[in-house]
């Protein structure tokens, strides 16, 4: 293809760009639907302490069941929901339904702190804070158990709004995480001014924690950060044994990945919560 477009000047009809940006329209036309005719659905991830194993919170992870294409990676949509706009009301979707089924596991008697991810577009509507206000009333859930995930870049997005949302979702007594922490720009002197209570930090420092000494001076210095701030920390993509004693010489607070467990359906977290248990009194 390159070459008749060398040869002929096609660049315009490039097919492989013809198909992309085709596949980029009929998938926001899609999205656009799905919602309406239940093609998402949340998946969760359990979130365990580092010392003991004890499942304590589940990260909310949307997906979408696309009626021709199969499974569709939020890799993928996520970026096509947030250049639309749609990601509003997908986001609005997820909080209500990820309350709703963290009020659920309570009523059963499982506590676990529920976490959800919002995207930057979310955190500049003037109204979120009266939107999770509401999603946590609708569900019944006490605030404490909600945590929000926002990335370094929603963090320095320095404007009055996102500055004052942060102090009313707070003060509200919902708890807040910064996401993928590492692979972004924030300042510390934000980490320190502002009500954080806890940093992800990536899977791309965890992946090769006990081989790259680079990767374990970054994870040591950010668990030591946290800790100095009066942060609590968690690593993300933890796939190994070797990772997880790295990380309990560490004292990391909590961990995610593989090694427990494989973002699944809601239905078999309480398994997932009684087999870590059962580890801890073995
Ligand atoms: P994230 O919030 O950083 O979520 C962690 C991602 O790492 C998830 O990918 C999870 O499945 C994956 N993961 C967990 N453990 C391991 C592991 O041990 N090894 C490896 N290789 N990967 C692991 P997923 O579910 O595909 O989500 C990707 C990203 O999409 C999320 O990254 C988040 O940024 C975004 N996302 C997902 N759900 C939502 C949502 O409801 N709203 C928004 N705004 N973004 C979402
Ligand atoms: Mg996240
Ligand atoms: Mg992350
Ligand atoms: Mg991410």
């Amino acid at each position: 293809h390159a070459k008749e477009a060398e040869r002929g000047g096609f660049r315009f009809f490039a097919p492989e760009m013809n198909a992309q940006a085709l596949d980029r329209f009929a998938l926001e036309n899609d999205l656009r639907h799905a919602l309406a005719e239940g093609q998402l659905f949340l998946a969760y991830q359990p979130q365990v302490e580092v010392a003991g194993g004890r499942v304590v919170g589940v990260e909310a992870l949307v997906r979408w069941q696309h009626p021709e294409k199969g499974l569709i990676s939020p890799a993928r949509f996520i970026p096509v929901a947030e250049e639309s706009g749609l990601i509003l009301s997908l986001g609005d979707w997820v909080l209500r339904e990820a309350t709703r089924q963290a009020a659920a596991w309570q009523a059963q008697g499982m506590a676990l702190r529920i976490a959800v991810n919002l995207s930057a577009l979310q955190f500049r509507q003037s109204q979120l804070p009266t939107q999770v206000h509401s999603a946590l009333e609708e569900a019944g859930l006490e605030p404490r158990w909600l945590e929000l995930e926002i990335t370094e870049s929603t963090l320095m997005d320095n404007t009055e709004q996102a500055i004052s949302h942060l102090w009313e979702l707070s003060d509200m007594g919902v708890q807040l995480a910064i996401d993928d922490f590492g692979t972004g720009y924030s300042s510390l002197a934000y980490l320190k001014r502002f009500p954080l209570q806890r940093l992800k930090i990536d899977q791309a420092f965890v992946r090769d924690l006990s081989s790259d000494a680079n990767d374990a001076a970054i994870v040591t210095a950010i668990v030591g950060l946290a800790r100095s701030l009066g942060m609590q920390v968690t690593a993300e993509g933890v796939e190994t044994a070797e990772q997880l004693a790295y990380l309990v010489d560490l004292a990391c607070d909590e961990y995610q990945g593989y090694y427990c467990s494989r973002p699944v359906p809601a239905a078999e977290i309480a398994e997932v919560v009684a087999r870590q248990a059962t580890l801890l009194e073995a």
